[in-house]
């Protein structure tokens, strides 16, 4: 089970995260974009954080809500929109639970993926955050309720630093073409900050 109040500390979490690895974000950006991911991901985690320190949420539906909002409003860039897309599929399906199964943990992660690629119009393989989405995904639909959150970070941290040897099809990045390849995608990293700290939050 995931609780709300694991959630609240997990999105704070990763708040902090990105905050520590603004530059390190954008330096990756300015390797195969034009270097303003960490300086979008940043300002856009620091509202989320102040919107969802204000209320009192009883529901996670509501908390990915304005999540969703905060990101599409305050993040520039592609990744805004995207990231906000996934929180709001991942709202719909958390609509009034206090807590979550890793059934519905499962059905989150899915419809979050399944947003993505409408919005972003990528696949797999495309260079971009869904290689580290999708992945995830599969991996917590397959553990069910035996999900271990170590080896779900493991998993998040083995497909980011599978990006490096892609070559990107979609974003600022594909305009490089083949020159892509051996860079980290930006988002794809900030996606495993995301994950990586809910599994340091379930852990603790
Ligand atoms: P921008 O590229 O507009 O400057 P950001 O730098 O904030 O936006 O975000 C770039 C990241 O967004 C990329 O590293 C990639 O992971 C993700 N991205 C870009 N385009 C797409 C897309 N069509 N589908 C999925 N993810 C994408
Ligand atoms: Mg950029
Ligand atoms: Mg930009």
């Amino acid at each position: 089970m995931i609780h709300i109040e694991q959630i609240i500390r997990w999105i704070n979490r990763a708040s902090e995260k990105i905050q520590t690895q603004k530059e390190y974000l954008t330096q990756l950006d300015q390797e195969i974009g034009d270097g303003d991911h960490g300086i979008n991901l940043s300002r856009g985690f620091q509202e989320v954080t102040k919107k969802i320190t204000l209320k009192n949420y009883q529901e996670i539906g509501s908390l990915f809500q304005d999540i969703s909002m905060v990101l599409i409003s305050k993040v520039g860039g592609a990744s805004g929109p995207l990231y906000g897309t996934a929180f709001m599929k991942a709202a719909s399906i958390c609509k009034g639970k206090e807590e979550l199964t890793m059934d519905d943990f499962a059905n989150l992660l899915e419809e979050a993926v399944n947003g993505l690629k409408l919005r972003g119009k990528a696949q797999v393989g495309d260079k971009t955050m869904l290689d580290v989405w999708e992945p995830i995904a599969r991996f917590v639909r397959e553990q069910g309720e035996t999900l271990d959150w170590q080896q779900l970070m493991e998993t998040s941290k083995k497909y980011m630093e599978n990006t490096k040897h892609l070559q990107a099809n979609k974003g600022r990045a594909a305009y490089l073409g083949p020159r892509s390849i051996g860079h980290l995608d930006p988002g794809a990293v900030s996606s495993h900050f995301l994950f990586e700290s809910l599994c340091l939050t379930m852990l603790e």
